[in-house]
């Protein structure tokens, strides 16, 4: 019985990296297609929404019970392979993006250094072009997915050029379709270099280390840059963010686009300091920052 396989009342917080988040009714990890499949259905005959979700880094889930099924790509979902000629990795939607960035390290590739230090799932960084400003991001390697859309029920292939993909966003943020599957450029054999790009992957953390806030319970940067040379952390920086305290929801003293979770946090406090960050910049300097992090599942319920 495919409801067996669902917890009931999951803590949602226990889903979101930051920690904070009310029930969800029906949680379950999709180890195969088969299952999927038969979730959709169960959702479309329950009449109940459903939503994807990968490792919930760049989430703040709400602190209203989720009336619905949250699933997350496990099983074959997290499978890699390489194309026999070696210039192409697949990867599932579930794979972890680190583990993956590793992986081509050790096999030399140089590049990628930006994923093995972006802490999410392999779909969740095609949904947000995850990157790092001088590094790189997914749209400079992503090649074709292999995409779910849970209102056909069909498996759709998306090449780079049908993803939309732009600063921390895709397609993907405006449908419920569901990455299973992606695959991935690599650097040309002759110019792999396996020890250069284990070293660019500890310099690329160390110097993120000495700058990123050290509390782990955070959905990294809350709002994305505006286009200019000033970032969104400069602007929420002087307009005297930095260290403001909601609850137990904090503006990182180290980094003001960044929010922490004390320990006791909601997510509406969390929303609180975003509010107050977004306003005070804009009647300061008449600058709209655009929200990163998603509003889950609010954002979502937006999308057809
Ligand atoms: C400490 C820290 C540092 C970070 N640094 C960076 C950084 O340098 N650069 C950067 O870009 N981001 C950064 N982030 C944000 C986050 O890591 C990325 O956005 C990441 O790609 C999110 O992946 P995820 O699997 O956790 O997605 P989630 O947070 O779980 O979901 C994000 C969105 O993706 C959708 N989604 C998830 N899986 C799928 C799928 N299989 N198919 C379709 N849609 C899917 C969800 O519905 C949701 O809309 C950081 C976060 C933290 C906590």
């Amino acid at each position: 019985m495919l409801i067996t396989r669902f917890k009931k009342k999951f803590p949602g917080k226990k889903l979101s990296r930051i920690g904070t988040g009310g029930d969800i009714l029906y949680y379950a990890m999709v180890p195969s297609l088969i299952f999927l499949r038969n979730v959709i259905k169960f959702s479309h005959d329950q009449k109940l929404p459903f939503y994807i979700l990968g490792a919930g880094s760049n989430v703040l889930l709400s602190d209203e019970r989720v009336n619905g099924i949250v699933l997350k790509l496990g099983g074959i979902f997290k499978a890699i392979s390489f194309s026999n000629d070696l210039s192409h990795v697949s990867a599932g939607g579930g794979t972890s993006l680190i583990k993956l960035g590793n992986l081509l390290a050790e096999h030399g590739n140089l590049g990628y250094s930006y994923m093995a230090v972006i802490p999410g799932s392999v779909g969740g960084a095609i949904a947000m072009n995850a990157g790092t400003t001088n590094e790189g991001e997914i749209k400079d390697h992503f090649v074709t997915a292999q995409v779910f859309d849970p209102l056909t029920e069909k498996i759709n292939e998306y090449g780079n050029g049908e993803m939309n993909f732009s600063n921390r966003s895709s397609s993907l943020l405006k449908t419920t379709n569901i990455v299973l599957q992606a695959s991935f450029r690599l650097s040309p054999v002759e110019k792999r270099n396996k020890e250069l790009a284990i070293q660019k992957i500890k310099e690329l953390r160390s110097s993120r280390q000495a700058k990123q806030p050290k509390n782990p319970k955070t959905f990294g940067s809350t709002f994305k840059n505006p286009k200019g040379q000033k970032t969104a952390g400069w602007y929420l920086e002087k307009v005297g963010m930095k260290g403001m305290r909601i609850g137990g929801a904090m503006v990182a003293p180290e980094h003001a686009n960044w929010i922490v979770n004390e320990g006791n946090a909601t997510s509406n406090d969390v929303k609180s300091l975003i509010e107050i960050g977004k306003n005070r910049v804009y009647e300061e300097f008449g600058i709209r920052l655009q929200r990163e992090v998603i509003f889950f599942p609010e954002d979502i319920e937006e999308r057809v």
